[in-house]
């Protein structure tokens, strides 16, 4: 190769539930010319740009079959930090880890976060993340103050909601397909300590969940309801909310303590454990059995828990409990192809209780019981294709073997009837199973054209693309003929 375009490899690139991916050329740009440099050979040599941040999306968002791979995670600098204002500037390869570890210290904590601290700010931005405080503060695209993006001709675009508008809600949400972000700029959040105050509220059913959770939207902070999926019957979707919230001013009185970075480290042992080596415990336990148990056992101790009030937890510690336990996906894993996928379903609040409990019931008699359930509550926002709504999610982790894969396929187009039913929406971060029938009919097909008139707009040559935007907007004939689930 002629032209400068940073480390070059040849790697499985897989998504995060590691149940698709494939063996592809990987391309990681250093900077801005590098990565000018990488579009230019990927054009010349013919062959189409996924765009990839850390490769937290547990479906085919950043994977591809068919090009090569944009590794965005070289470009990482945070370019400044506002301290008087909150305001930060990163390039699209930072980390949210990144963010957080400048923030805290100066008393900021970022707007909105997901349950991992790993995505990178374009990853971030190009799905429109959300957090527990989704009902609160919006999206991460409502906190974004500007992005420059790379568009397929090699242009880099300043978009922001004054200049090149459309742009900025196309691209916010566009998984990656009007171009790379390669800069942004986001607002975060005061905070006075470096603990939230934290209570749990012990549910019997779903319906009282939702109708807790609701009475708790004008004064929560954050608020997420985890669901024991083997519950049935009147106990259908019990389980346990989690309601947040800041500390005051003043309220802290070791506030340059708990601000401090060590205060925010995860243990390195839970129970005696070596973090590193939990997977191997939850390996035990992977199976419909074993998961009944923690599900009833964790439904148990949210009754004990809601019972002794209030507690304080750092930020870290809240938000990014998944990351408690590293590599806990490998529990899913026993052979290649093994993972797990997440059905994340967005409905309106006026069906979104009839859904959830039929969803819950129809992955319970397909066999298909998910073994993690969590619900938020969520808001709209202005981008054009989003999955925020008035109304809420849950996302279902469904366990994937070489097995199951095609009656678990199946039951998957069953979960996405009932929620096309219902007025829903999906979010591209945890799909991989939708079809273009069902995104347009959730969408709508307005929408969708909109979105292709800007792609033909900003990346005309169709330079960027990934197995999902080929699986669910190109209608790839090659696709459908395989499924649309490759490994
Ligand atoms: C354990 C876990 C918990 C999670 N919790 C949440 C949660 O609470 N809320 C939530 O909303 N999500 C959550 N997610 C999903 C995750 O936040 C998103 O998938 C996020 O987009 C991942 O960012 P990434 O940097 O890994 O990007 P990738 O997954 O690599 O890519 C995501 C998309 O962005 C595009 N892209 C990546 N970088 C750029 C760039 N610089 N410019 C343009 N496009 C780009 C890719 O093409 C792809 O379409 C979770 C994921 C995991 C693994």
């Amino acid at each position: 190769m002629g032209q400068d375009i940073g480390r070059v490899g040849i790697e499985r690139v897989e998504g995060w539930g590691m149940s698709v991916g494939s063996t592809t050329r990987i391309v990681r740009p250093r900077d801005l010319d590098q990565l000018r440099g990488a579009l230019q050979e990927a054009r010349r040599a013919g062959v189409s740009l996924a765009p990839r941040g850390t490769g937290c999306s547990y479906g085919d968002a950043s994977t591809t079959r068919d090009g090569w791979a944009l590794d965005m995670t070289r470009m990482n600098r945070l370019l400044d930090f506002d301290a008087s204002t909150g305001d930060a500037e990163l390039e699209g390869g930072a980390s949210i880890r990144q963010l957080w570890r400048k923030a805290l210290p100066l008393g900021y904590w970022p707007k909105v976060v997901s349950g991992t601290m790993f995505p990178t700010i374009g990853g971030a931005a190009a799905m429109n993340i959300h957090g527990k405080n989704n009902f609160k503060v919006g999206t991460f695209g409502d906190n974004l103050l500007e992005i420059d993006l790379l568009l397929g001709n090699g242009d880099l675009v300043t978009c922001s909601r004054e200049q090149n508008a459309e742009l900025f809600h196309g691209a916010i949400g566009g998984f990656g397909m009007l171009g790379i972000i390669t800069r942004a700029k986001t607002r975060t959040t005061k905070v006075y300590s470096g603990d939230v105050r934290v209570r749990g509220i012990s549910c019997h059913d779903l319906g009282e969940m939702m109708d807790a959770m609701q009475e708790l939207v004008g004064e929560a902070d954050y608020l997420v309801g985890w669901i024991d999926t083997f519950g049935s019957g009147s106990a259908g979707g019990r389980g346990l909310i989690h309601d947040a919230r800041y500390l005051l001013d003043g309220e802290d009185s070791d506030s340059d303590k708990t601000l401090s970075l060590e205060h925010q480290d995860l243990p390195d042992a839970v129970m005696g454990v070596p973090k590193a080596e939990i997977w191997r415990v939850l390996r035990m336990f992977n199976h419909d059995p074993g998961m009944r148990l923690v599900n009833a056992i964790k439904q148990v101790s949210g009754r004990m828990e809601a019972m002794s009030g209030w507690h304080r937890q750092s930020h870290a510690g809240f938000n990014f409990l998944l990351d408690y336990v590293p590599d806990w996906k490998y529990a899913y894993a026993r052979r290649a192809g093994d993972g797990l996928l997440q059905y994340q379903a967005f409905l309106p609040a006026d069906t979104a209780l009839d859904g959830f409990l039929a969803l819950l019931a129809e992955g319970q008699s397909s066999g298909h019981t998910p073994y993690l359930g969590v619900l938020k509550r969520h808001r709209p926002d202005p981008f054009l294709m989003t999955h925020a709504l008035d109304g809420w999610s849950m996302a279902m982790d469904l366990k994937v073997t070489a097995k199951n894969r095609a009656h678990l396929l199946e039951t998957c187009a069953r979960f996405s009837k009932i929620c096309l039913a219902a007025g829903g929406r999906f979010y591209f971060a945890k799909d991989q199973v939708i079809s273009p029938d069902v995104a347009r009919a959730s969408f709508g097909s307005e929408r969708i054209a909109a979105f292709h008139e800007l792609k033909a707009h900003a990346d005309p040559d169709g330079l960027f693309s990934t197995d999902l935007w080929r699986r669910v907007f190109e209608e790839d004939p090659a696709r459908t003929s395989h499924g649309p689930w490759p490994r």
